[in-house]
């Protein structure tokens, strides 16, 4: 067996043949810090800027040697990574430093409690199941006043109390009998119906049965339609929508009040809804930071509606932002957290819901679990991550702050000589999007046909990997956005050489001349 990379044989062989076209199939064999290294036909390694970095996974850049060492520590000392059903598991403490910092970051007092998974589909998937329970136990609820409400007006009825007209013409005639039982048909109607999610458009929460349903880019999400809940999407910039799209689904079920000697039906708004997701800055959609106005209409929003605010802070948490949270910076206040990706240290898989205590449902710990979720390995070593984040007074988050601020700044430079070329520069820390204006009235015929195969993105990024040893990619919705998301030890050098890849590829697109694309 060779541990080399391999022939694409017997796996992603489609894929791969795709990336070959691009010229981006290279094959990794080493990985350092914002590096990653392939070999040239001499055999000799050649170093590549790794703008991508996991799509924002690596915070502390590729094999950190302090995340490698613990790694390696944590397995020398015989780490119980399988401990399922036991008192005590390394989660706890995850869980309870990342309750530190968040409650810190939140301003508030209230507990976080801690659901684990194996990745960030997977921690959303979990987030969308205790919104459902959470559903749940509101319909129950509803359910159990509308039966205590039978029950009095039952009782009534054998005092004397009689139908109203509207009660009487549900059921063509005054037999309270034949009403009780036709508002529990209906309700039970009601109640079958299955739930929906709200999202912005735009959105990206995953790929999985259920996540990949609130991911709005339909080329992920429409062959799957059939399979998971539907979400309604909200564009970001028109929140007053929110109140239009529930009143259009709107749903109700049937209850009865006693008056005056007369028994009567009302409508009571049914659960449609189970949760709102969002990202504070939405990363597929083209790293567009969510403003504080928002984060306040989207809190407003579903407290009137009565689901649970999920933060998908998948891409943008862990401190890419600056902050731990990217929604501290907006004053987002979530019902739910999500994190993964950077979490793991770029080393471990897993992913976190942290979920407020006023809204928990504990139940779920009984019949939600996965055997890798939560393990010993992974919990360590995220507590690791933690702490270097937290280490030296925050200096990672400053970090990401000042040198996301210097790339930003680098970028705006090249925006301001290209106005022609770059349409927005956008993000916060090392979260940033570098948006080129849409080429499809280009007038070279190559860059035309280019964007039709929605393939510029991919040429552009080919150019820049063999010109200028960098690997960047557009955002997964917005693919005139390229995403640039290094560690936090980006250097000045580094910089620059995207400084010169951008202005490289901004002058080929001035002059419309695709051959000089590599
Ligand atoms: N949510 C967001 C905001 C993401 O950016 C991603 C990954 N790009 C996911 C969810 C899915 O995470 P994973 O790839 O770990 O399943």
């Amino acid at each position: 067996m060779t541990s080399s990379p391999g022939a694409p044989e017997f796996a992603d062989s489609y894929l791969v043949e795709v990336l070959t076209e691009f010229g981006l199939a290279l094959k990794y064999v080493r990985a350092r810090g914002n590096t990653l290294y392939y070999l040239a036909d001499d055999g000799t390694e050649v170093g590549v800027f790794d703008a991508a970095s996991g799509f924002g996974s690596l915070m502390f850049g590729h094999n950190n040697p302090e995340i490698v060492e613990h790694a390696k520590w944590l397995l020398d000392q015989q780490t119980p990574v399988h401990a399922q059903f036991s008192g005590y598991s390394f989660a706890l403490n995850l869980a309870a430093e990342l309750n530190a910092v968040i409650r810190r970051e939140l301003q508030t007092d209230d507990k976080f409690f801690a659901l684990f998974g194996n990745s960030g589909a997977e921690a959303v998937e979990i987030s969308i199941k205790h919104a459902e329970m959470d559903r749940g136990a509101r319909i129950a609820e509803l359910k159990a006043e509308i039966d205590t409400h039978v029950e009095q007006a039952r009782t009534a009825v054998a005092d004397g109390a009689r139908l109203s007209a509207d009660a009487a013409a549900l059921v063509g005639g005054a037999d309270f009998d034949l009403l009780a039982a036709e508002v529990a048909r209906r309700n039970a109607q009601t109640e079958a119906r299955p739930p929906l999610f709200l999202a912005l458009e735009g959105g990206f929460h995953g790929k999985l049965v259920s996540s990949v349903q609130l991911t709005h880019n339909a080329e992920f999400r429409g062959p799957f339609k059939a399979l998971a809940a539907q979400a309604r999407f909200i564009p970001r910039d028109r929140p007053e929508l929110i109140a239009k799209v529930v009143e259009d689904e709107r749903a109700t079920l049937l209850d009865v009040t006693v008056q005056d000697g007369v028994v009567d039906l009302v409508e009571r708004d049914f659960p449609v809804f189970a949760a709102f997701l969002i990202e504070p800055i939405m990363g597929e959609a083209g790293i567009f930071p969510l403003s504080a106005q928002l984060a306040g209409a989207l809190r407003e929003a579903c407290d009137t509606i009565g689901v649970p605010l999920i933060s998908d802070e998948i891409q943008s948490g862990m401190g890419r932002s600056g902050t731990f949270l990217a929604g501290t910076q907006i004053g987002l206040k979530p019902d739910y957290i999500i994190l993964a990706k950077a979490l793991g240290g770029g080393v471990a898989k897993l992913g976190v819901v942290l979920v407020n205590e006023h809204r928990y449902r504990k139940d779920i710990e009984l019949i939600h679990t996965s055997t890798y979720g939560r393990d010993g390995f992974s919990s360590r070593l995220a507590l690791k991550v933690l702490q270097m984040l937290e280490a030296e007074d925050g200096k990672a988050y400053q970090l990401a702050a000042e040198r996301g601020a210097k790339a930003k700044a680098m970028m705006e430079a090249i925006k301001a000589d290209y106005p022609d070329v770059v349409r927005e520069v956008r993000g916060v820390g090392l979260m940033l999007g570098f948006e080129l204006h849409d080429q499809s009235n280009s007038s070279s015929p190559e860059i035309r046909e280019a964007v039709e195969h929605e393939a510029l993105a991919f040429i552009i990024g080919g150019h820049l990997l063999r010109k200028h040893q960098i690997r960047i990619f557009s955002t997964a919705s917005n693919l005139e956005t390229m995403r640039f998301e290094p560690s936090i030890y980006l250097s000045d050098e580094e910089i620059a050489r995207v400084d010169a890849g951008f202005r490289d590829i901004c002058q080929i697109l001035r002059d419309q001349d695709a051959s000089r694309f590599e």
